[in-house]
């Protein structure tokens, strides 16, 4: 067992001056109990805590870290960009750069606007459908999280075609009103939204795959009916790739796996190379209607910072430039193949969730399709195995609704040894 005595007291503190001791609340534990470490440094694919453990990483800064912590040549552009300002205010030859680069890789972009978080990058999508459309109303899935903008902080009603309620304390009921929430992959659920209300809706907003309650994929069909739907009623499909973006392969991310052309695509997380980024892009029509050429305001006074655009480029040349792609993908096939034997052997229901190098194992027998089934999974028996991991030196995310992430800087040996830790921690439970 690893000592944690400095972060616990450091924890105490903290809960003195931060609500809850944090500044993002799954950072707390609240879903697994106990209390969170403190990270002194991290490189690769290791954290380092400040009593001095030294733990292997999946969480990857929540989806930003694909190529490891502190890679060499993200922070070597960090430093030169540091070097000559952190911030104008007045454009920099880096925004135009990674704009560049993104529609380089991503052919559904046509323009692209960056500012500072996924949550932003979301809300400020769904203002502009809206500006587009002239029309209020949003359609969302249940269990997709879009950030924390109060059009998509709600929930399903009692049925299906009901409006929103409200998710959080704080947010209007007469916002949530204009927010419809559906089950993810329940295609007659959605035609049926159409079909009553078709002409008042706005937007779909949807994840590139549903990775903020576990992770779960779309059944064959479900996003080609949601694609053609907003062409028939003339709606904005907004694809949300912040989780997916660039972490599913050349070409951008979900949109390429399954095909796609949204309207509009949001990304954050690895567009930033670790740095606070958002970014939403699409169609020029669409897009040309943001202020300054256009009536839809939106704005930010470090949007473009020259140190994260910095940072995005370095991360996505390094992805272009390297096998990343190659090597995550068989890590990730290496850590699914024994994860699922370890859990055969011990006699313990998982059903185990992947796409590339993201994944959920749910406490569960499944199959998983949407946030209901992934509710049926045993979180208390999640959190004794998120423990027992952390205690052999493997940090998951701390709750059973949260996808892992693998980064290029894992070794198949890493993956070995995190088998044979779930292996030992699953037989004790
Ligand atoms: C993380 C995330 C967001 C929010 O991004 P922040 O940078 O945390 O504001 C939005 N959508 C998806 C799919 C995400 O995974």
């Amino acid at each position: 067992m690893q000592s944690r005595r400095r972060s616990e007291a450091l924890f105490q503190t903290a809960l003195a001056h931060l609500p809850g001791g944090v500044n993002s609340p799954v950072r707390a534990f609240r879903a697994v109990g106990g209390t969170p470490f403190f990270v002194q440094s991290a490189s690769g694919a290791h954290l380092l805590d400040i009593d001095g453990n030294r733990l292997l990483d999946y969480v990857g800064t929540w989806g930003p870290a694909i190529l490891g912590h502190a890679h060499p040549r993200i922070i070597r552009a960090i430093q030169r960009a540091a070097e000559r300002g952190t911030s104008f205010g007045v454009p920099n030859p880096l925004e135009v750069d990674l704009a560049v680069r993104v529609k380089s890789m991503v052919p559904n972009i046509e323009k692209i606007r960056f500012c500072n978080s996924g949550t932003e990058a979301c809300m400020s999508a769904i203002r502009l459908a809206r500006g587009f459309t002239r029309r209020d109303l949003i359609l969302k899935f249940d269990g997709c999280y879009h950030g924390h903008a109060d059009s998509l902080l709600v929930k399903a009603g009692s049925g299906a075609l009901t409006f929103g309620h409200p998710d959080s304390a704080g947010v209007p009921a007469d916002f949530a009103r204009h927010t419809m929430v559906l089950p993810f992959n329940d295609e007659a659920a959605i035609r049926a939204a159409f079909s009553q209300r078709g002409s008042e809706i706005a937007a779909v907003i949807v994840e590139g795959v549903p990775a903020n309650a576990g992770l779960y994929l779309p059944l064959p069909g479900f996003y080609e009916a949601i694609a053609s739907l907003c062409r028939e009623y003339g709606a904005v499909f907004i694809f949300d790739e912040v989780m997916t973006g660039f972490r599913l392969g050349q070409g951008g991310g979900a949109q390429k796996v399954y095909g796609l052309q949204p309207d509009l695509s949001c990304f954050g997380k690895i567009i930033g190379g670790g740095l606070p980024v958002g970014a939403f892009g699409g169609r020029a029509e669409i897009m040309d209607l943001l202020a300054p050429l256009g009536p839809v305001y939106q704005a930010g006074t470090l949007s473009g910072n020259p140190l994260a655009m910095a940072a995005g480029l370095a991360a996505l040349d390094e992805l272009n430039d390297s096998d990343a792609y190659t090597r995550l993908d068989a890590l990730g096939e290496q850590l699914e193949a024994g994860m699922v034997d370890a859990a055969r052997r011990a006699g313990i229901p998982v059903c185990w969730q992947r796409i590339g190098s993201m994944f959920c194992g749910y406490f569960t027998e499944g199959p998983v399709n949407n946030l209901a089934d992934a509710m049926k999974s045993d979180r208390a028996r999640f959190a004794r195995f998120f423990h027992g991991m952390l205690s052999g030196g493997v940090f998951l995310a701390p709750s059973q609704f949260e996808a892992g992430f693998i980064s290029a800087a894992h070794t198949p040996a890493d993956i070995d040894r995190t088998v044979q830790v779930a292996a030992q921690v699953l037989a004790t439970l």
